[in-house]
């Protein structure tokens, strides 16, 4: 385990405001949510045109309470004003562009003048510094480089720590466990997905990422997954696995666990974060699960106000173990959309996931292939691999059981199962697809 650097004075990344009491927080995210809607009021056409219709003005907005009465942002206002009519400034001002992944629909295109990227920067590298990360690290960032925000984000917090970067870019798998070796790797950055396939690939070239690497802390996400992972990419690699979130339209990956591992820190004095019901868009209390809203304060070139993420989580408002009042997200269980209705009962992707992982003889290799039965109804089968170990020495009518028993138990409905041998599924370097819809629409 990583040494607790948390709650020694000196010890912070930036002691002046990760030190703040809750008290201080509001008050200093008050001033900052005031210039930001003032700013993107006078600068963005979009913003002017949202708040007039809504009748608001700047000035009505004196504290963080006063959020509630500003519109939410949407992805489709993003598509609708593709790809730069929502920037708040002239593209001259821009220093980069990037885009979403894509993963529900056509990209969205985002903008980044040099403060919105120092800004990005700086709370990713504040995330980092929190889980463990200092300058004597080696950071091997496999996120992918490009349009894809996570390795460009990774590459320059982790260069602003200090530490040695290595931009590995995601794929090349081979090539990856070499330079982990041979460089000495301490930090790996990449999709969990990825990271459960690096192990495999290791131990199949005879490597133990434990006890053959330096590796010590994994900044994982860009995708939904499970504590039961977690735990198995802990014990088989060795590694702090940290939770990781963003998305490109709040900058890129830009939050995560400090190293207490007991939620994502929301950094108040760059983030004011809310949780509301999908449906009446109501705000809702701390530990209630709904859809998170995130305004990036003091954000310039696309001004982010109550920006709609589509992800299903809830507020830790209370002081985290590590000493700071900033507020906590809990894992996310996936967007809104990732859900589907089996047999009436609501289903997220990521309950498969944990409710596979314990059944211990399968792997972390699934998919979820949706159907539709001759009556129209919706039809859920699960795919997942035995672990190789297993593999020809049990019973796999016996295992189809016993993992359709423990996905009846966590989720209420009773899934097909089909156990799959050893590397049959596909592997991803990136984001993973998991679900495969074949229901005619
Ligand atoms: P796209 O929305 O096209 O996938 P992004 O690359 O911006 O584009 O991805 C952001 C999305 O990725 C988030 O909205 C969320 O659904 C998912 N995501 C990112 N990090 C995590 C995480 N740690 N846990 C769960 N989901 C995550
Ligand atoms: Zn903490």
């Amino acid at each position: 385990m990583i040494e607790k650097y948390c709650g020694g004075g000196m010890l912070y990344w930036n002691p002046a405001v990760e030190r703040l009491s809750a008290e201080e927080l509001k008050q200093l995210q008050g001033k900052k949510l005031r210039q930001t809607v003032d700013f993107a009021y006078n600068h963005s056409p979009f913003y002017r045109k949202l708040y007039d219709q809504a009748g608001i003005k700047p000035d009505d907005i004196k504290s963080i309470e006063d959020v509630t009465k500003l519109p939410f942002v949407k992805k489709q206002d993003l598509r609708d004003n593709y790809p730069f009519g929502m920037f708040a400034v002239p593209l001259s001002h821009i220093v980069r562009l990037h885009a979403s992944s894509g993963t529900t629909g056509k990209p969205t295109v985002t903008g980044y003048t040099f403060g919105d990227l120092d800004l990005w920067t700086e709370s990713l590298a504040r995330g980092m510094y929190a889980a463990g990360v200092r300058k004597e690290d080696v950071v091997q960032n496999a996120y992918g480089y490009g349009l894809f925000t996570g390795g460009l984000g990774f590459h320059y917090a982790a260069e602003r720590l200090g530490a040695t970067v290595v931009p590995a870019s995601s794929g090349n798998t081979q090539r990856q466990i070499e330079l982990m070796m041979d460089l000495g790797s301490t930090v790996i950055c990449c999709t969990p997905s990825y990271m459960v396939y690096l192990a495999e690939y290791a131990a199949k070239m005879g490597i133990d990422i434990e006890k053959d690497t330096k590796l010590r802390i994994g900044f994982f996400g860009a995708e939904p997954w499970s504590e039961e992972t977690r735990k198995r990419i802990e014990d088989k690699t060795g590694l702090d696995a940290i939770n990781v979130y963003g998305t490109s339209e709040i900058s890129g990956p830009v939050v995560c666990e400090c190293s207490e591992k007991t939620g994502i820190h929301f950094w108040s004095d760059i983030f004011l974060i809310e949780v509301i019901d999908p449906d009446t868009g109501e705000q809702l209390s701390e530990g209630e699960k709904g859809e998170l809203v995130v305004t990036v304060l003091g954000k310039e070139g696309l001004p982010m106000i109550r920006w709609r993420t589509g992800d299903i989580t809830s507020i830790i408002e209370e002081k985290c173990n590590c000493g700071r009042y900033h507020p906590r997200i809990e894992r996310i269980m996936g967007r809104a959309d990732d859900m589907f209705i089996v047999r009436g009962v609501n289903v997220f992707p990521s309950q498969v996931e944990y409710a596979l992982m314990q059944v211990n003889e399968v792997s972390e290799h699934y998919q979820i292939i949706l159907e539709r039965d001759e009556a129209g109804l919706d039809d859920m089968r699960i795919q997942v691999e035995i672990k190789p170990e297993f593999h020809n020495k049990m019973d796999v009518n016996q295992l189809t059981k016993k993992v359709a028993d423990t996905l009846k138990s966590y989720l209420n409905v009773t899934p097909k199962v089909e156990i799959m041998e050893p590397e049959s599924l596909p592997r991803f370097e990136g984001k993973a697809k998991r679900v495969i819809d074949r229901r005619k629409v």
